[in-house]
This record gives structure tokens, sequence and C-alpha cells, in this order.
């Protein structure tokens, strides 16, 4: 017998990707401009060229035997050193090298990490909406998750009801800002309380609470919106980083965790690192990438192209008559569905060619992710088609 729990991951489709299957349905019946697919968070703009460029540098000029070897497992030592440089420059936060390990992207990030930490029954909190896979990690950790949602009036955390969910088994909080699906940063008076309650009930449980601060977005944000930097705030932080949104390198696999060197017995804690990673069986993050990134610390794809996109859809579709909290960061516009059940109107957008997601998978029943890293073009295609659509509710 096999088994039974991967089976059902291997056989169910997320909804994300039924919709995207759809949207090629629909592409090669009526053409791809006709369809205005906003399912799928793939980054819509290249990586900078200083990337293809340090790339084809490295392969012209690295020792191939290097470049293409394994590294350590933990990362190459210089792009450790260089990523930790990059990051006490920037937030000062006493990173080295010894504290670092490079990953498969946030993804990897994410279940090192919790495998790193939890122990089997240990209860990590989510904070919905959150990124469906989040419990599919967590779980496979061996945690109970607990989902608590967020205020619904600008989705930022709902402290009493996190109060409420926090006990003697709470093992991590996962914070993801910006979010997915939401486009909400956290602002830094959330981030505060946050780690008061936290510090509160670490000392009432005697249980140091772990945040997991997961942050592929970390740079996608508009305007001159503060990000805090989580381990500045609370001591007991690893970091789960990610360039696959920052870079547009979502298929080369490449990210990092940063155990905060605040962290209780934080050696400790990025042996556990180690260690999951070994049992995981990542051997090494990609060394190309690894060499690469090192060489881009501070670059961001063109973001300004996100930026013009939510500006437009936001703007449009709330003079329409939709409800949404404007996103800061990312690039996702979570919007209010016009009836209760979001599914019901997703199905509904498809008579005019709109792929959107409803929100059930990512625990805050009621509204629907539109992802806007896509073309500016396509986006001016599909507004008169989101206008006729909550026509309909009138
Ligand atoms: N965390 C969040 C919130 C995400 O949105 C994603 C991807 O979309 C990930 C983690 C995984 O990112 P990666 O592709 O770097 O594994």
């Amino acid at each position: 017998m096999i088994s039974q729990k991967m089976t059902e991951l291997g056989l169910k489709r997320s909804v994300i990707r039924e919709i995207f299957e759809y949207g090629n349905k629909r592409r090669a019946e009526i053409g791809a401009e006709n369809v205005f697919d906003f399912s799928l968070g793939n980054p819509s703009i290249p990586a900078p060229e200083a990337v293809n460029n340090t790339m084809k540098r490295l392969i012209e000029e690295k020792d191939p035997i290097a470049l293409h070897g394994y590294t350590s497992a933990q990362g190459a030592l210089p792009v450790r050193q260089a990523i930790a440089d990059d990051i006490n420059k920037r937030f000062n936060a006493g990173a080295t090298p010894d504290l670092l390990y490079m990953t498969c992207g946030a993804a990897a990030s994410l279940t090192i990490t919790l495998n790193a930490i939890v122990n089997e029954g240990d209860e990590v909190i989510v904070l919905a909406p959150f990124f469906p896979e989040y419990r599919v990690f967590a779980e496979k950790a061996g945690a109970k998750v607990t989902v608590v949602k967020c205020r619904e009036s600008d989705l930022q955390i709902d402290f009493c009801a996190l109060d409420k969910a926090i006990n003697a088994r709470t093992k991590a909080i996962i914070v993801n800002s910006p979010n997915n699906p939401s486009g909400v940063v956290l602002s830094e008076d959330t981030i505060k309380e946050l780690c008061e309650l936290l510090n509160k009930k670490s000392k009432e449980y005697e249980n140091d609470i772990f945040i997991i601060a997961d942050e592929p977005y970390r740079e996608l944000v508009y305007g001159d919106v503060f990000v805090p930097f989580i381990p500045n705030y609370y001591d007991n932080t690893v970091v789960c980083y990610s360039f696959s949104k920052s870079l547009s390198l979502p298929g080369e696999r490449i990210g990092y965790i940063f155990v905060s060197p605040k962290v209780c017995d934080c050696k400790n804690v990025y042996a556990a690192v180690c260690g999951a990673g070994r049992a995981l069986g990542f051997v090494c993050a990609p060394s190309l990438l690894q060499y690469t990134v090192a060489e881009c610390l501070g670059m961001t794809a063109d973001i300004s192209v996100y930026d013009k996109n939510r500006n437009l859809l936001y703007n449009a579709l709330t003079e329409y008559g939709y409800e949404a909290v404007r996103p800061d960061g990312a690039f996702y516009l979570f919007v209010k569905s016009p009836e209760k059940d979001a599914a019901a109107f997703c199905e509904r957008a498809k008579k005019y060619e709109i792929l959107i997601v409803p929100s059930d998978d990512f625990g805050l029943e009621g509204y629907v992710r539109i992802s806007y890293c896509v073309s500016t073009q396509m986006i001016e295609k599909s507004l008169s088609g989101f206008e006729k659509l909550i026509e309909e509710y009138r």
C-alpha cells in the first residue's frame, strides 16, 4: 500500500491550476488575445539584463567543475557571505554566513524551516488569506495547522482571534508580507503588536514561538510603503526568502533561509535547518544560480509595470463598484465577490473570458484573487468585461 495522503495530494489539482488549464483550452479555441487569464502568479516581466549577463559570464569565465559541481550543502561560502553583507547593509541584522542556508526558492525555504522546528503534534498558525501550500508543507512536517482570519476591513491581523488561537502547543506563526493573495503589507504597528503578543504568550507558556517570515515579495512594494524586517522586531524569527519574484526567476529555484542571530539557541536551529535540508534530499541549491544571485543582490526586475497594472486595475474595478483593499505590494488584487459563493462568481466571469481564482483555498471565503502580473494591454482589454460582470449583480 502506498501513501494515501500523497496519492490524494498528487491527484488533486489546485484550483489555480484547474483555471489555468481551462485557460489553455480557451486559448486554443478562441486565440490567446481573447482570454483574460489572471490566474497565475508567474512574473510577467523579464529578469534584469544583469542576471543573464552574469550567468553568461560565469559560464564563460568560471572553472566549469566548480561552477556546475556540488556546493556545500548550506550553499557556497562566498555566496552566503555576499547575502549576509547585503542583509546587514540594508537591515543591520547581524547576519553571518553560518546562519544562512541557500535553498531552491521559498517553497523549499518553508518546507525546510517547518521540518527543522516542528515536532509531531505542534501547532502552526497561518493568517488567512494565506498561500495554500502552507497547509501542505506544515502538515507534512507533522504540524496541525490553525487558521486565524485577518480583519476584513483592512486584512491586517485580528489580534483578538490570534490571542485565542495561541496555546501551549503553538510552535510558529507564518507571516507573509507583502501578502499572496491580498497584496497587503503588514504595517509597522501591526508587526509591533504581533511581537508584543508573541513575547507575552511565549513567556506565559514557557515556549519560544517562532515567526516564519515568508518573504518572496519583500521588494515588490509600490510608492514609499515600508516593509518592516521582522528579525529587527522579534528575536525568534526565521526568514524564508526567494529570488523568484524579485528577479523574475521562479523556474530557476533559488532562495535562502536566514536564521536570525537573536533566535534562541540559533546555532542549533541552524543545525536543524541543515538537517532538514539533508533529510528532505535537497543536497544543495543550484550552483549557477547561487553564484548568479550573489552578484545581483539589490537588483529587481522592472516592477514599475506591476505598479502601473495595480493602479489601472484597482482604480477601474473600484469605480465599477467592486470592493477591494488597495494592495501595497506583490502583484495580486483581492476583490470581494459580489455573491457569497466566490466560485460561482468566478464561473460567471468566464462568460467574459475572465479567469480569476476563488479565495476558498486561501482560507477566507467570499473573495477572488486577481493576479496582475500580466500585460497592461490584457488588463485594458478585460475591463469592459469586468464592468459588465458586476452590472449583472445590480
Ligand atoms: N510563498 C508565497 C506567499 C508565494 O506566493 C510563493 C509562490 O508564489 C511561494 C512562497 C513559493 O515561492 P517559490 O517559487 O520561490 O518557491
